[in-house]
């Protein structure tokens, strides 16, 4: 029984502590024992050794009928428009409304993209021109697009070293009088620390923007994901949990944020009104609106979310149950009172502790049959080339110029940010996967890591 992972969708460390006192009080062989134990200890896959990952994903069907019937009856519609009048957007309201049960609040927008969908959420947010948003620079471009084009200034503040998730004593140390907002990004699908970042956000009146484009499913404290913030963001691209191919939803249950939500994303229009036109509103916004074909495939997707979801979250719980406790791995941090809902898997290595570097240690690990990868994105957001050069508008930055900001971001560091990119693995995980197969490669991370350990 070599591998073990793969027979029992039980971990190694339950399997020893629950089998281990009955077998020796039955003079039984302890081979099992001793076989489950040894998986992390044959040669590598690299050396010649067995590979620990013998099983493989299940069938990714992300979309089926389901879909198509839904699309269908958005074809025979006579309009395709998000918003000809109620009752005549069936898709688009059934999509809110199927929205409203993952993430109650009571002005839903869906738009083009989680980018514009986060731009929806800094304008309707009130950032002007000098205002600050202090965010994660281990992110999505998508999380900082918004904030530029209101002529905002993002503020890159550091990250726990497990969770990838704003630090909130960082976050404190990077108000000034120009804050205005903060931008939290649930990093692969775990939850920020919401108490603490809300806290910050009452005491220095901010308003709380969450990005969950990599979080759908998630929940904080058991509650849904974009709930505790003033207002939340989407994405339904392609690669996230659910998908429409390109597509986002901005959400808000702020009085003051809430009914802004439709015109930042519909051209300043306000199709609610009725006692005055569109060109009353004093907006200026882009058009970010979502057809109805979209919102048809998106409501078929929303009813596929929980399952996602759960499925996702019991993976990557028993992922980190497989490689806790080695001295060179760090997990990824998950208080048992939330729900991460792993977007992907990303934990990191302790290279003091390893006699290899970490592209050593990933080669090993694809040896073994896993799949995974060095890092996330290669730098965090303030050393790409545009924000080193100030380059947003044709190669300039009017803000800077004009002196409404002194931010260099040639200057900025956040170290632990850094450490993440620098000495993170990211394995894929996703619904079409079993638990024993994740088992299996987090055996493999053991046995690679027990390897090379100093
Ligand atoms: C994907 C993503 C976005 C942007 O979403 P798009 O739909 O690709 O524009 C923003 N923030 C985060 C954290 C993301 O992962």
């Amino acid at each position: 029984m070599t591998q073990p992972a793969a027979s029992a969708p039980m971990s190694r460390r339950k399997f020893v502590a629950t089998n281990a006192a009955a077998l020796v009080a039955a003079q039984l062989p302890s081979n099992l024992i001793a076989a489950d134990a040894a998986a992390d200890r044959q040669p590598l896959a690299k050396n010649g050794g067995p590979k620990t990952v013998r099983g493989k994903p299940g069938a990714w069907v992300r979309w089926d009928a389901r879909e198509q019937a839904q699309v269908k009856a958005a074809i025979e519609q006579a309009s395709l428009f998000y918003w000809a009048g109620r009752g005549v957007s069936k898709q688009t309201a059934l999509f809110v409304e199927r929205f409203k049960q993952h993430c109650p609040r009571e002005q839903v927008m869906t738009c083009s993209s989680g980018t514009a969908a986060v731009h929806i959420a800094v304008a309707a947010a009130g950032i002007g021109p000098g205002d600050e948003v202090i965010t994660s620079p281990v992110t999505d471009f998508g999380t900082v697009t918004g904030i530029l084009f209101q002529q905002g200034v993002p503020v890159f503040a550091d990250l726990g070293a497990a969770t990838y998730n704003l630090d909130p004593a960082a976050v404190e140390r990077a108000i000034t009088p120009k804050t205005k907002a903060i931008i939290a990004v649930h990093l692969a699908g775990t939850p920020c620390d919401l108490a603490a970042l809300k806290a910050i956000a009452d005491k220095h009146k901010l308003i709380l923007i969450e990005d969950c484009a990599q979080a759908w499913g998630a929940k904080y404290r058991g509650q849904p994901i974009g709930t505790i913030g003033h207002v939340a963001c989407f994405s339904l691209m392609n690669s996230k949990h659910i998908g429409t191919g390109d597509g986002g939803v901005v959400a808000s249950s702020d009085p003051r944020i809430g009914p802004a939500l439709l015109k930042f994303g519909d051209k300043g229009f306000d199709r609610t009104a009725t006692g005055f036109t569109w060109d009353q509103t004093g907006v200026l916004a882009t058009n970010y609106r979502m057809s109805e074909l979209q919102a048809a495939f998106g409501a078929a997707q929303l009813e596929r979310l929980e399952a996602i979801a759960a499925k996702r979250a019991a993976l990557g719980r028993a992922f980190i149950e497989e490689i806790s406790g080695l001295p060179a791995v760090v997990p990824p941090e998950l208080p048992a009172a939330d729900r991460g809902t792993f977007w992907f898997f990303y934990f990191r290595l302790r290279l003091d502790k390893l006699k290899c570097t970490r592209a050593e240690f990933v080669d090993a690990l694809k040896a073994e049959g896993a799949v995974a990868s060095a890092g996330y994105i290669p730098v965090p957001v303030y050393r790409t080339k545009v924000f080193r050069e100030h380059a947003f508008f044709a190669g300039r930055w009017p803000l800077r110029e004009t002196g409404l900001t002194k931010m260099d971001y040639s200057r900025v560091q956040c170290p632990e940010a850094e450490a993440i990119l620098a000495t993170g693995v990211q394995c894929p995980l996703n619904e079409s996967m079993d638990e024993a197969y994740v088992r299996e490669i987090g055996t493999a991370v053991r046995k690679v890591a027990k390897h090379f350990s100093t």
